[in-house]
């Protein structure tokens, strides 16, 4: 019963990533990994890439189990090995009804050949550690879903392999809206200053500042509805994340929206700021997470190691004896 899952150094991360993953990063046994290689399927700059990928595994080193293995993706092959494995398991026609494709790449003859193949990468992330649990927000329910597809079929067609993962999805949070917009996920990739983007290591007084400004709507009863007031209910969700509540329970507390966004900066800031007491007390010590990166590495190729073998003999490759 062990867990794996994998961020994105594409932006400095939010509270949508806090909310929706890291702080799910805590089964001992877990594998969590800095996805540098899925941070290339779009035009990026190597420098900004390299130190997103520092900031970021220093925060999933601060926000998880102090057993628990995180390491950076590209430093374990197995991944792209077995990524390729499962390019040769899976179809052009599923590939091509996964949604960041088709919004992002299809019929663009510059689009990079990786924005179309990355599902198969992270259906190797995913099947790699034999692990049945995958704690990631529903955004990602699609790219779960056709991880499930290919362990099931690579099992019937080449015998049985690979333990076909379950979604682990928490009961709220799992899609984080913008505070600006919030019909629209909050995401990393959103541009730096965005003010509706909560970015995990802003000055606390900047982030209360955002709570507060926060668009709801001019009615002032706070209730929880999410398509007919989807910022009050945003807050409220966010509300009921950082402290273990119930969003509709919680919306019964309320005579106005000013009392219920103090207390909602008040929480995200109970959340965040232990995070960022103990980032800094990391990033002032880079020995230490290297070290603790490196041994991450070393754990994962240990772990990947039987499951990669498998596959390949599986498949026929070698030399046939
Ligand atoms: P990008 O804009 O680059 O896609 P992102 O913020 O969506 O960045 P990802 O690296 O795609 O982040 O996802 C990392 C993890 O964070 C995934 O498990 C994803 O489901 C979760 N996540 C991302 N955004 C949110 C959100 N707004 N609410 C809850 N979970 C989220
Ligand atoms: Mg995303």
């Amino acid at each position: 019963m062990t867990s794996v899952s994998g961020i994105m150094p594409t932006g400095r991360l939010t509270l949508g990533n806090h909310l929706g993953a890291l702080r799910r990063f805590t089964d001992p046994h877990g594998f969590y990994f800095v996805a540098n290689l899925h941070a290339m399927t779009m035009r990026h700059v190597p420098r900004r890439l390299a130190e997103l990928t520092r900031e970021t595994a220093t925060l999933m080193l601060a926000a998880g189990s102090p057993e628990g293995t995180v390491f950076v993706q590209s430093e374990v092959p197995a991944h792209v090995q077995l990524g390729y494995l499962l390019e040769c398991t899976s179809y052009v026609g599923e590939l091509s009804r996964m949604i960041q494709y088709k919004e992002k790449g299809r019929d663009k003859p510059m689009t990079r050949v990786s924005l179309f193949t990355y599902p198969c990468l992270m259906a190797a992330d995913i099947l790699l550690y034999g692990t049945d649990r995958v704690p990631v927000g529903d955004d990602q329910d699609q790219h779960v879903e056709l991880a499930r597809d290919v362990a099931i079929r690579f099992n019937r067609e080449y015998g049985e392999t690979f333990v076909v993962p379950e979604l682990a999805k928490a009961a709220y949070a799992t899609r984080i809206k913008d505070l600006q917009t919030p019909t629209a996920k909050m995401s990393k990739s959103d541009v730096d200053d965005a003010i509706g983007t909560i970015r995990l290591l802003d000055p606390p007084d900047v982030i209360r500042r955002q709570v507060m400004k926060a668009v709801t709507d001019s009615e002032n009863v706070v209730r929880y509805d999410p398509s007919g007031k989807p910022g009050v209910t945003n807050l409220l969700e966010i509300l009921a994340a950082c402290t273990d509540g119930d969003p509709e329970e919680l919306a019964k507390g309320y005579q106005g929206y000013g009392e219920l966004k103090t207390d909602v900066a008040d929480a995200v800031l109970s959340v965040i700021e232990p995070l960022q007491r103990q980032y800094a007390v990391l990033a002032s010590d880079p020995a230490t997470v290297d070290a603790m990166l490196a041994a991450g590495r070393d754990r994962a190729i240990e772990a990947s190691a039987p499951l990669l073998r498998s596959a390949t003999t599986a498949m026929g490759l070698g030399t046939g004896r």
